[in-house]
């Protein structure tokens, strides 16, 4: 088995590095402050290919493989957790799901727009009734002459504030629950969307979440991949995704580790560091070896896609053991800095905030555990 990465998944590595700390990190500080949403990074992140990493070269994106693009969602994770899980966004849950089943015009449409990042893309799966148990859906898709009347209500979008194109999904067969959902490609300013609310969120400050009202009519071409197979589409996209969704944390919590090194060499208690103390070696030691083994499943799932393997067993693995271990990391930060950590506006502080987010979205903790047990309750 090999473990190393190639030299150009490692060149990659430190272009999106080089990235993050010239650009990203300089600006995450006040995203979360304002919670503005970060527009003029993504484009700037566009400029390097990061909204279109694993997209075709043909279709305006870079053709690189998703070990890379997971490590350069770690890479920028660690400077701002609110950029990586947007770009995460566009990249898996929109950009790769149009390369994946959209037909010629949508490619044409979208695809270098989003990869290029004059075009932002949103995922509408989540609705009020609809959360962990995303086939429930209420909005409906009924037919209307040439086309489809979707009327519904999605919540938690993320990047809806900007996003120029979304994947909405919707009802098509009553009560057939994930064998009768339909996923449209959606133009944001179609008349009929209306964005109710912004979320106000503990953290990834700046993700642009809103909720939606939908009444809008849809022509026959907007139907994203087949009529009523757009639940099987939509878990086809979070195998991706939640891939991103482990690196980001991965990202997140070698922030932490980094925070607490640095304070355990320098802050002094009893007339030396405190990095002297086996307490505090202990809480080290344990977030490094936690975090590389989140990263070792990270990469093994991002490697199983890039060999088209079903992987969704092993992505349910990695954002279940990521994100649990960058939390454990992030918490430990928090009590190696102690108050200097818990004050308002330190890195920890909102890492500590930031970190929560990835036990949720993309499929709760509990989600992943029910995907993993289904898996291995059937294989004995
Ligand atoms: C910051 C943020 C961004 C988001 N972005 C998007 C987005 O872009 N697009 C989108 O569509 N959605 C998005 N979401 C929504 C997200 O995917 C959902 O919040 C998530 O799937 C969980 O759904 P819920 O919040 O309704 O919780 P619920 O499903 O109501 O779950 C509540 C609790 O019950 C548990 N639970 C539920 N069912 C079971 C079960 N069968 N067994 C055991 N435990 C169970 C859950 O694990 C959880 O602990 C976002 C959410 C957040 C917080």
């Amino acid at each position: 088995m090999v473990l190393e990465l190639t030299s150009e998944q490692r060149a990659f590595k430190e272009t999106a590095q080089r990235f993050a700390h010239e650009i990203v990190a300089q600006r995450a500080a006040g995203i979360d402050k304002s919670g503005e949403f970060p527009a003029d990074v993504l484009h700037a992140a566009a400029t390097e290919g990061l909204c279109g990493v694993t997209i075709p070269k043909a279709w305006g994106g870079l053709g690189r493989d998703y070990v890379s693009y997971a490590l350069a969602i770690e890479a920028i994770a660690k400077a701002s957790a609110t950029v990586a899980v947007s770009l995460s966004v566009t990249n898996s849950l929109v950009a790769e799901v149009i390369a994946h089943a959209g037909r010629a015009p949508h490619k044409e449409r979208w695809l270098r727009r989003l990869a290029r990042g004059e075009a932002i893309g949103a995922f509408a799966l989540s609705e009020p009734d609809a959360g962990t148990d995303a086939a429930n859906q209420k909005t409906a898709a009924t037919r209307s002459g040439d086309g489809y009347r979707i009327r519904g209500q999605k919540v938690w979008v993320a990047n809806a504030e900007e996003a120029a194109v979304a994947i909405v999904f919707a009802c098509t067969r009553p009560g057939l629950r994930g064998q009768g959902v339909t996923a449209f490609l959606v133009p944001m300013d179609t008349p009929g969307i209306t964005r109710t609310a912004r979320a106000d969120s503990l953290g990834v400050r700046g993700l642009g979440c809103m909720d939606l009202d939908l009444d809008i009519t849809v022509a026959d071409d907007h139907v994203l991949g087949d009529v009523d197979q757009g639940f099987r589409l939509a878990m086809w996209a979070l195998q991706g995704g939640r891939v991103a969704i482990a690196a980001q944390a991965l990202g997140i919590g070698e922030a932490a580790l980094d925070e607490a090194l640095a304070y355990a060499k320098q802050r002094e208690q009893f007339g030396q560091p405190i990095a002297n103390y086996q307490a505090i070696q202990w809480m080290l030691a344990d977030m490094a070896t936690e975090l590389e083994a989140a990263r070792m499943l990270t990469l093994k799932a991002a490697a199983a896609k890039d060999r088209q393997e079903k992987s969704s067993v092993e992505a349910s693995m990695a954002k279940l053991a990521a994100s649990e271990a960058a939390h454990k990391a992030a918490d430990k930060a928090m009590q190696v800095l102690a108050s200097a950590g818990y004050r308002r506006g330190s890195v920890v502080e909102r890492l500590f905030r930031d970190v929560r987010a990835t036990e949720i979205y993309q499929g709760t903790s509990e989600a992943q555990r029910m995907i993993i047990a289904a898996n291995i309750l059937a294989h004995v």
